[in-house]
């Protein structure tokens, strides 16, 4: 590949960004202008004409799924392998660069990342055992609070104790939590953040050999970097003019977990010399799609303003789908993707966009009924699952004895004879003397106070733990999991648990093995390092890339936020409903809302020739049943735009037609029939104007007193008649 071709298929804008002489660059730009496009080809421009060694590159982003296709992209660019270069979302590289310097980092080297999961489960126990009550303090509270103080690179010791009695009980906790993670070598994802930089900040050497490394540092999405990614980030590129972002702020999604949109304004006081470059052309979608966008995210204030154009052609108009209920809008969905396949499109370039990760269940239903190929990304991620937990646990204790979350975990799963008050009593003699409760168990177990039964109990569960560990030792990874799954006692105990969740949860596990055997040792790391804890550290950072083959042709579902960045020919947004989206929290507060709205603008410009917006007039989430408006963004959608399309099972019929043919079956259904009374819990009165569909589908249209036309489904509605 020549320096042209590294750059002829860029417009001029693009150009002047990739091949700028080296210095700080801001690219600010709106969605599928091509800001991703840039940078890539800015590396492949650096290692073809700058002469850069890919070692010399650092590349970062958000999402597993992004680094993955930022990496593949610059393979196919220069024709290499980029296996050795550190492209990573900001977790990921700070995993590395902990694992390479772990003493440095005063970790042990067995130390274990926890997820948010694992980390919640350690708050929880913790505040139970200083006797804190947690319906005061929830420890999803405690949570945030921690995680926000580490965001924000402050730690228990930096904090004053005040008066203040929430700000005293939570230092409390944070020190206390603090202490439990240092003594178990545990490092939740905040930690990895906090301790890297703390690494580079406290180790001259090793910043001044990375900064030496580091010719040049990329950063995608750059909007949604926190203080702490920020400063990292500052450490790295100090005193040189080597930092390359790009970014959109009004794809800023992830203010609720600290992102600090101030760091664009930062980025150009702390490097003077720095170049913007605003791209305005959209590749991606059609017209329509993109004036919809446009038009969305007009109505935010806070935005440092700009507006893009294509010369794609209009496209067709975005589709409004009003559901009658979720498994409605998912029943139509389902058979839109069917139809799109069976018309020769191919399934990963559909992608199914939710706010909330509950959503995705009704559209798994309908995609596994129809034996429609799928893959979840994020949501109850393969590696979050129960079984999959307590197994990874079981390999967590194995390599390190200390890890107490995980000790906890299996301590007693499966069953095995150790009663409540043994573990309370190990974990009262581990806080007491400050120890790990693996050896908080031999203590007690030398001390012998305990009954002979309880004793045994436990010397057969540590024997286990550790026999385990010696006949793993020289295995291969695949089989070390194996191993596990085998002798941990998981497999019988899922056994007895009855029908398919049972077989489920045994398939899973074997998923497990196959994991570990596919797992990019290479990939992860260029050095030879524990491949077991890479393994471990892997299955926190990693979001659920194990549904169906990574080569199988699979619909895509996943939240907004995990969609950022990437693109789709054919894109369903569901559930525009107030209350879901916007969600119930963000409705009052005008910062929330905009943030919010933002996500909604991420949503519409994933799509390039399709969109389908739908929203559902019943929906039971959460248990719940809810009669929800449409959300307040499809009115910020100029008609113009939209069409809504109603897909009905039989031809509506107004209640004076059809009086000459027999259609009892459809005019009454049960007790209702055409222009009966009826009345609704929450809707109040009305009148029954139309049915349609058979058996669990039968719905009718009401026209009620207060609140005009709605469709209901009959299963559901508890209709009374009058
Ligand atoms: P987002 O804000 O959503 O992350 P982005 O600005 O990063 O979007 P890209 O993903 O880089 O945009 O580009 C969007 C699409 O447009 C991609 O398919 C990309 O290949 C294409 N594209 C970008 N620039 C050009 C160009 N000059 N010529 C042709 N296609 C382009
Ligand atoms: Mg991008």
């Amino acid at each position: 590949m020549n320096n042209i071709s590294i750059i002829d298929s860029l417009n001029d804008a693009q150009r002047l960004a990739v091949s700028a002489p080296n210095r700080a660059m801001l690219i600010l730009a709106g969605a599928g202008s091509g800001k991703t496009r840039v940078l890539v080809h800015r590396i492949g421009w650096q290692i073809q004409v700058e002469g850069l060694s890919i070692h010399n590159i650092l590349a970062v982003t958000f999402t597993n799924k992004a680094a993955k296709e930022m990496r593949g992209r610059v393979e196919d660019l220069l024709n290499i392998s980029a296996k050795a270069m550190w492209i990573g979302t900001f977790h990921g590289l700070a995993h590395r660069l902990l694992r390479r310097h772990a003493k440095q980092a005063k970790l042990p080297d067995t130390f274990q990342v926890m997820d948010s999961d694992d980390q919640f489960r350690v708050i929880k126990r913790l505040v139970k055992s200083l006797n804190i009550d947690d319906t005061k303090w929830p420890p999803k509270q405690v949570m945030w609070f921690i995680n926000a103080q580490k965001d924000e690179g402050i730690r228990a010791k930096h904090m004053v104790e005040s008066g203040d009695v929430y700000q005293r009980t939570m230092l409390q906790l944070y020190k206390a939590y603090e202490e439990i993670c240092n003594r178990s070598g545990l490092v939740d994802f905040a930690e990895l953040l906090l301790r890297a930089h703390e690494l580079l900040r406290d180790n001259e050497d090793l910043l001044t050999f990375y900064q030496d490394r580091f010719k040049q540092v990329h950063v995608d999405e750059f909007q949604d970097t926190n203080t702490i990614q920020y400063a990292w980030l500052r450490l790295l590129t100090e005193g040189k003019d080597n930092l390359f972002v790009v970014g959109d702020d009004d794809q800023s999604i992830y203010g609720w977990r600290g992102a600090k949109i101030e760091n664009i304004y930062s980025f150009q006081s702390h490097y003077p010399n720095h170049q913007v470059i605003k791209l305005e052309q959209n590749y991606r979608s059609t017209s329509n799609i993109l004036k919809s966008a446009n038009a969305l995210i007009a109505n935010n204030d806070a935005r440092m303003g700009k507006e893009l154009w294509t010369d794609s052609g209009d496209g067709e108009l975005i589709s409004l789908y009003t559901a009658f209920n979720e498994q409605d809008e998912a029943y139509f969905v389902v058979e839109k993707i069917r139809k799109w396949v069976s018309e020769g499109g191919s399934r990963q370039d559909v992608a199914i966009l939710y706010r909330s990760n509950a959503q995705s269940r009704q559209f798994e239903e309908k995609l596994m009924t129809t034996r429609t190929p799928y893959r979840v990304y994020g949501g109850l991620r393969f590696f979050e699952r129960m079984e999959i937990k307590n197994a990874l646990a079981y390999l967590r204790v194995m390599s390190n004895h200390h890890d107490d979350a995980s000790f906890e975990r299996v301590i007693n799963t499966p069953t095995r004879g150790i009663g409540t008050k043994t573990i309370d009593e190990i974990r009262l003699l581990a806080r007491e003397q400050e120890l790990s409760l693996w050896q908080a168990a031999i203590t007690l177990i030398s001390q012998g106070q305990m009954t002979a039964r309880a004793s045994n109990a436990l010397k057969i569960f540590l024997n286990l733990i550790k026999s385990l560990g010696e006949e793993a030792n020289d295995k291969e990874l695949f089989e070390k999991v194996k191993l596990i799954v085998e002798k941990s006692g998981l497999v019988e105990l899922y056994k007895k648990e009855k029908g398919e969740k049972g077989e489920a949860r045994i398939e899973n596990l074997e998923e497990l093995a196959n994991a570990a055997r596919s797992f990019d040792f290479d990939e992860a790391n260029e050095e030879k390092l524990n491949e077991l804890d890479m393994f471990l550290a892997h299955a926190a950072l990693e979001s659920g890339d194990m549904q169906g083959d990574d080569y199988e042709d699979c619909v895509q579902l996943m939240t907004l936020h995990s969609a950022k960045g990437l693109e789709f020919k054919l894109v369903f947004l569901v559930g525009l409903e107030e209350g879901l989206f916007p969600s119930q929290q963000s409705a009052d507060d005008v910062a929330r809302l905009e943030e919010e709205r933002r996500l909604c603008y991420v949503g519409i410009t994933r799509a390039m020739e399709q969109l389908y917006i739908t929203h559902a007039e019943s929906r039971r989430l959460y248990g719940k049943e809810t009669y929800p408006r449409p959300s307040r963004f499809l009115k910020e959608i100029p008609a113009e735009f939209l069409q809504e399309i109603r897909i009905r099972a039989n031809v509506n019929r107004p209640v004076t037609a059809s009086t000459s043919r027999p259609r009892t079956s459809v005019q009454q259904v049960g007790t209702y029939k055409m222009g009966q009374r009826v009345s609704h819990v929450k809707f109040g009165e009305g009148i029954v104007l139309q049915m349609e569909g058979e058996g669990a589908q039968e719905r009718v249209q009401i026209n009620f007193q207060d609140v005009g036309l709605k469709w209901l489904m009959l299963s559901y509605a508890k209709l009374q008649v009058l």
